[in-house]
């Protein structure tokens, strides 16, 4: 099977919003009445019931006056700081290389929320449960691309092979020229949401500019916790091998002495 990508191309966005609502059909997530802000990004970030979002920014320099639009949503981590610290198993690796959530394992620690360098899971009080795009696994199972991508009108959304659209993100990066960027593949053992942004990754609001899975959890999963393992192991071997030699312990022979009457 092929590894496919979601590749987002900001230069080709209108902010039409159509994968946000898209976003909310597919997983039938109710919408809260919002009140107006003074800004077009609407919700103002991710929720429990909003998995993706078009985040708006108005950008004012010496180049002059620009609007970016940035699809914001799950980045799905080859190497995922989510799921190296879920204890439960309700994040995990789909067959399609994407993170998935599986609600009814989720037991509301929370860890993954301070984990994920992209600040993508959102709790909820109501449910006790972990919400976030599951890159639309059960659409993506039958071979259907994710619902975002297929409201795109403008071609800003695509999903495909990993290889090819990489491949179409650096050439386009190549055309947009002065300072164009293509941010995904080189993080966290490349994300499955892949950006061709117009400016460096600074530029854009809550985007990490190299972000990695936090080294406490490196620490604790790849060090200390085969250590840990690696030292319980010992113990037992010890215990297995001393059985083998010296045999079973024998109880010690008592030797006390009643005296009639006594106590
Ligand atoms: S972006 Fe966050 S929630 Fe999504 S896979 Fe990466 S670590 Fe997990
Ligand atoms: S892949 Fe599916 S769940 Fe994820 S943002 Fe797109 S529509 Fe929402
Ligand atoms: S549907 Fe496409 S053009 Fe519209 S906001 Fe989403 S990515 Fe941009």
């Amino acid at each position: 099977m092929s590894e496919n990508i979601k590749l987002f191309d900001i230069s080709k966005c209108t902010g039409c919003r159509g994968c946000q609502l898209a976003c909310k059909q597919w997983n039938q997530l109710r919408a809260k009445q919002t009140r107006m802000r003074g800004t077009y990004q609407n919700p103002p970030d991710l929720q429990p019931n909003t998995y993706l979002i078009m985040r708006f920014q108005e950008v004012e320099d010496s180049k002059g006056l620009r609007w970016y639009y940035r699809h914001q949503a799950c980045m799905h981590c080859s190497d995922a700081a989510c799921v190296k610290v879920c204890p439960s198993g309700a994040l995990y690796y789909s067959a399609f290389n994407t993170v998935g959530l599986s609600h009814e394992k989720c037991i509301a620690c929370k860890e993954c929320v301070s984990a994920c360098p992209f600040d993508i899971p959102r709790f909820d009080e109501r449910t006790d449960k972990i919400y976030k795009c599951d890159m639309c696994e059960s659409r993506i199972a039958n071979n259907l691309e994710p619902a975002c991508v297929k409201a795109c009108p403008t071609g800003a959304l695509k999903w495909g092979d990993k290889d090819r659209l990489v491949k179409a993100a650096y050439k386009r990066a190549k055309e947009l020229g002065d300072g164009a960027y293509v941010y995904g593949d080189k993080f966290v053992d490349g994300t499955h949401l892949v950006y061709v942004l117009q400016e460096k990754p600074g530029m854009y609001a809550a985007l990490p500019k190299s972000p990695s899975v936090p080294l406490s959890i490196v620490l604790w999963k790849d060090v200390l916790k085969p250590l840990s393992i690696l030292a319980a192991g010992g113990v037992l071997a010890g215990s297995f091998f001393h059985y083998i030699i010296h045999g079973p312990k024998t109880p010690d022979e008592d030797t006390s002495t009643k005296t009639e009457g006594g106590e």
